[in-house]
């Protein structure tokens, strides 16, 4: 068997835990300052008003009970016993410190869970809620995902950010100084990026240390200003084949021990206005399993060192993931 050209989520979890693990993507009803006016009320422009949320908290939903239904369809596709809290929808901490706690201790209440994913954006990441986050490493595994989508200012001006990269730079390194792992999100094709840009964003990535990453392609979805600007004419989007290409290039720029949680996208069928071939995920990542083996590369070649270190996910004192 060929040997993995990079570090995949799913082989880093089953290392850690010794089984599988799946996500459980939960919308914990919070808000987006990009969204309720404190920055803007449009929003980042490849974002529709679900801000990737399930509406499982406005459909009354609690925790707990998002938990348990999608523990039962994932144990049910995946026979999947152990799970990940991943409050996923809008900005996941941009709430007064008791409200989330309230919510992270709903999760980790139940037994199954073995850890928390936060998603939120690097201005919403105030010491007092990292202090908190860092207190849940003691209970599971822990990640801050935090949203950069590029580390190019002008990129980040553009599609309504609302936050530098500076900005993501310096919430890393607060959140690492505690001990909690990052995940870095970032956007593959954005609007007049190119290639050199998305590679720089790989080079700044590796440089803070990031512990993980998530790769997205820039799709447009019904509702947004990117959807405006691709029917429009106003934005192109990348080609299957310049989307493989561009993931080698970052792959390649990553530090080797960066968890790669995410090489596509997730878009909603009938949200979809483009790219079309966005849709098959599964050829999609085939494709970049083929393209690296062809390029004969792999995450790490090109990583230069002497960034900011990765927080060790792979010493087993450096956290205690044992539920
Ligand atoms: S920060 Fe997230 S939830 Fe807020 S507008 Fe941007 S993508 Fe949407």
């Amino acid at each position: 068997m060929d040997r993995p050209r990079y570090r995949d989520f799913n082989t880093f979890l089953r290392e850690r835990f010794g089984r599988r693990v799946q996500k459980v993507t939960l919308d914990a009803g919070l808000a987006c300052p990009n969204r309720d006016g404190t920055l803007s009320t449009a929003g980042c422009v490849f974002c529709n008003a679900r801000g990737s949320g399930t509406g499982a908290a406005a459909r009354g939903m609690s925790v707990t009970e998002q938990l348990a239904t999608g523990k039962a369809v994932l144990a049910a596709r995946y026979k999947a016993k152990k799970f990940l809290a991943y409050f996923q929808s809008y900005t996941n901490t941009y709430a007064p410190l008791p409200t989330l706690t309230s919510l992270w201790d709903q999760a980790m209440a139940d037994p199954d869970v073995a850890g928390l994913c936060v998603g939120t954006r690097p201005d919403c990441v105030p010491d007092e809620v990292l202090d908190l986050l860092a207190a849940y490493r003691s209970k599971g595994m822990v990640w801050l995902e935090l949203g950069l989508q590029s580390a190019k200012d002008e990129t980040l001006a553009a599609i309504n950010r609302g936050h530098s990269a500076a900005c993501f730079a310096d919430a890393v390194a607060r959140a690492k100084s505690r001990g909690l792992w990052v995940c870095a999100h970032a956007i593959l094709g954005l609007p007049g990026e190119t290639a050199e840009d998305m590679a720089a964003t790989a080079d700044f990535l590796a440089n803070l240390g990031v512990e993980g990453v998530k790769i997205h392609l820039l799709y447009a979805v019904k509702g947004t200003e990117l959807g405006r600007m691709v029917e429009a004419g106003r934005c192109r989007m990348l080609s299957r084949g310049e989307y493989v290409e561009r993931v080698c290039d970052f792959l390649e720029r990553l530090h080797p021990e960066t968890v790669v949680q995410r090489l596509t996208g997730d878009p909603h069928p009938g949200e979809l206005l483009a790219p079309p071939w966005c849709l098959d995920k599964r050829g999609v990542l085939a494709d970049i399993k083929a393209r690296l083996a062809q390029r004969d590369t792999f995450q790490g070649r090109l990583y230069s060192g002497g960034g900011s270190a990765i927080l060790g996910p792979f010493s087993s004192s450096s956290h205690s993931p044992g539920r």
